[in-house]
């Protein structure tokens, strides 16, 4: 291309704003200036109106956007002074989008066009753009422009501008706040969107500077394009420059994703898979069977795990109210059960899907955080945590029962309300973190005490565990039938990886043999996850309808079990909690198929898959002794009953003698008040104890004396 002068810039610019009509848009922004300030301008209509210009743009962006600039003004009405225009290139094409992990230094100077989810944004501060100084010895008045993080002074008071002439070191250069002028600026950092992450591959960052009127908008969490002009700056280690240098980008415009049209790519080829796979009426084994294929059993797991890729409708009713649709699993187990492989699967498959540990090192943690940044400028800083980048997707989240207390108290907005709040140094914000969530924990004593219940021995906030639609505990008991199935399942699949991976080698003339045939076709998923991944993001388009018959199936088992806590003393088997937990997982089943109408068939997936867990978890057995508050207490409600009628008799004890009692009279009373068994009179007794409930007051005759510590 013919070297362009300026003027000959600024002069194509003048015709693209004619061209295109952006004129009127520079006086509409004149008159109202400076709450406007900007004049964006369409990629595409630079490029169509000489292609050559668009070009350069990408070179040499400062060059091109300062004659745009220029020949804005011509445009500004005289009789607006003072009217400075900015020009914002936007909606730059697709294909000249650059990756975070490919930015190298032959970009800088370049305009680039960079997508990602915000993961920090600082808050909005000025930065002194024009400073104005003042010479001590003569007064003179002297401006600097600052383009720099670091504040350059005067070398000299300048003689030809009226001054006298002294340098730095012979008189004294006052900074004048009230004369010099600010931008609003922030700083924002983006990472790669996860799913285009494949392959447990670490996000990279970008650091984004944005200025005057584009700040304030972003949010930790945003899907956004930022377009702009990569630059660098020097490293500094306490105090010392380094020749390593740091890179930014420069922010000149802001694109938002479009959340409909975004990310993945459904080919016509595609499509014509996923049409055949919604037709399929195995659709569900199949979609089963792709789940982590080299896990052994697991079915109903993986089935309620298919759901949950799937997810209900989310709803907003006429009085404001919003209902989740998201799922939420929580995979609670022994060591050594799959959990983690599931987990760092599902995270694969799904849209959108994040892989966290709760035990996770960075300070925004599951949720979000505000941070003082002190490696930049000392700025707070809002971060946001895996629930947020997960938004509109799924969170998986392993060893949940790790996370910090901080975590824990806003898991249960981010569950329920599906939102985050943080109010911390002058930031307030209220993030969304419209996710599901997979969660694996394991027991308290790191294995499950298969004497004591469930419920008690998972190390969360028993309100936090009710959040989980379902919840699925995985125990490791030897049984030597199952033992020999998974055994043989896992050396048999170690085998035949062995051999393929043998048979890469050109040397070897490894074959598989005949009887692996089959366990090849096993292991391999029905459905690849990449199509899977496709199948599952076209049919979170459809909002399925409860057909009569879906809502007389839920009806009717949700008050057939509800009928077991009727009478008096039975515990309440399930809550309206669940009936909701229903219509979420029949409407995810609908979507799975691909269908409008929630049939009754997808009622009962999803009774099948809850009945799994009350019976695992609320109770033994198919209906016996189903009780939701071991969801919220921790304890059965027998257990529950116990300690207060342990409790009553203690009282008793109490009114028999004031004075206290010993060991022995607590067992013995239990023996005959309650037929207990001394063994469990004595745990009762040291549970007691333990929990502060008694405590010992003297010793008389060689043994301890017991009072309760308050009206129990
Ligand atoms: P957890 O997170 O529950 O402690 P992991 O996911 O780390 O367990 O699993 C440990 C290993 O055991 C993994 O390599 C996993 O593939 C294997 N494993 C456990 N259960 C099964 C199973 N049912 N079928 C096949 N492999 C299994
Ligand atoms: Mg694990």
């Amino acid at each position: 291309m013919v070297e362009q002068t300026q003027e000959s810039l600024v002069q194509k610019w003048g015709e693209i704003l004619e061209e295109y009509d952006y004129v009127q848009k520079i006086k509409t922004i004149s008159d109202n200036y400076p709450d406007k300030r900007s004049l964006k301008v369409l990629y595409d209509d630079i490029d169509h109106y000489d292609s050559d210009l668009a070009s350069l743009l990408l070179t040499s962006p400062e060059k091109v956007i300062s004659a745009g600039e220029d020949a804005i003004k011509e445009y500004i009405p005289p009789t607006e002074e003072g009217v400075k225009i900015s020009l914002r290139i936007s909606d730059i094409p697709k294909d000249l989008r650059t990756e975070v992990r490919k930015i190298r230094s032959k970009h800088l100077g370049n305009f680039l066009s960079v997508e990602g989810i915000v993961k920090r944004a600082s808050e909005v501060r000025p930065r002194v753009h024009k400073a104005v100084f003042e010479c001590g010895r003569c007064g003179t008045n002297i401006i600097i422009y600052q383009d720099d993080a670091i504040l350059h002074e005067p070398m000299e008071c300048p003689k030809e501008e009226g001054g006298c002439g002294r340098a730095r070191g012979s008189t004294r250069f006052k900074p004048l706040i009230s004369k010099s002028s600010f931008i609003d600026t922030q700083n924002v950092e983006i990472q790669e969107r996860p799913e285009k992450l494949r392959g447990g591959a670490l996000a990279q960052f970008l650091t984004a500077m944005i200025e005057e009127d584009q700040t304030g908008y972003v949010y930790p969490g945003d899907r956004i394009i930022i377009n702009g002009i990569l630059k660098t700056r020097m490293m500094r280690k306490s105090g010392n420059q380094m020749t390593l240098f740091d890179i930014y980008l420069e922010v000149n415009s802001i694109d938002r994703m479009d959340p409909d049209l975004e990310e993945i790519e459904v080919s016509e080829e595609d499509q014509q898979k996923i049409d055949e796979l919604a037709a399929d009426p195995d659709i569900y084994s199949k979609m089963v069977q792709s789940i982590s294929p080299t896990i052994y059993g697991l079915n109903i797991e993986k089935e309620a795990l298919v759901l949950q890729l799937f997810g209900g409708v989310g709803k907003t009713m006429e009085d404001g109210t919003k209902i989740r649709g998201d799922i939420h699993i929580l995979l609670v187990g022994d060591p050594g059960t799959a959990k983690s492989q599931l987990l760092s699967q599902m995270a694969n498959i799904t849209p959108r899907g994040i892989y966290a540990s709760g035990k996770s090192s960075t300070s925004a943690g599951l949720t979000a955080a505000a941070v003082k940044d002190e490696s930049g400028d000392g700025r707070w800083t809002l971060e946001a945590g895996a629930l947020v980048l997960a938004d509109k997707g799924l969170a998986c989240v392993d060893e949940l029962d790790k996370m910090s207390k901080q975590d824990s108290s806003s898991m249960h907005e981010a569950m329920e309300q599906q939102t985050i709040s943080v109010a911390k140094a002058g930031i307030t914000a209220t993030l969304q973190a419209r996710c599901s969530v997979l969660g694996a924990a394991n027991p308290k004593e790191g294995r499950f005490d298969r004497d004591e219940y469930l419920f008690g021995q998972i190390n969360m906030p028993p309100t936090l565990l009710s959040r989980f639609d379902l919840i699925f505990p995985f125990m490791d008991k030897p049984n030597t039938k199952e033992d020999t199935k998974i055994a043989t399942h896992i050396l048999r699949s170690h085998l035949l990886g062995e051999m393929i991976m043998k048979m890469k080698d050109a040397e070897s003339d490894m074959e598989i043999p005949e009887d692996f045939k089959d366990m090849l076709e096993n292991l391999k998923p029905a459905i690849n996850p990449e199509l899977l991944r496709k199948y599952v993001y076209i049919a979170k388009k459809i909002y399925p309808v409860l057909s009569d018959e879906a809502i007389e199936a839920l009806k009717k088992y949700y008050l057939e079990v509800r009928k077991l806590g009727e009478g008096e003393g039975k515990a309440i088997p399930i809550t309206a909690r669940q009936l909701e937990a229903f219509v979420r997982l029949s409407e995810a089943s609908a979507r799975g198929r691909m269908s409008s109408e929630v049939t009754a068939d997808d009622a009962e997936r999803a009774i099948k898959v809850s009945k799994e867990f009350f019976r695992r978890v609320l109770g033994r057995g198919e209906y016996e002794g189903w009780d939701t508050d071991i969801v919220s207490t921790g304890k059965p409600k027998e257990q529950r009953d116990k300690m207060k009628m342990i409790k009553d008799m203690v009282t008793d004890l109490m009114r028999h003698d004031s004075e206290g009692f010993i060991e022995d009279d607590f067992v013995k009373a239990a023996n005959d008040v309650l037929q207990m068994l001394d063994s469990e009179a004595k745990r009762y007794f040291d549970k007691m104890k333990s929990d502060g409930l008694i405590y010992q007051t003297t010793t008389a005759g060689g043994k301890d004396i017991y009072k309760p510590t308050r009206e129990l």
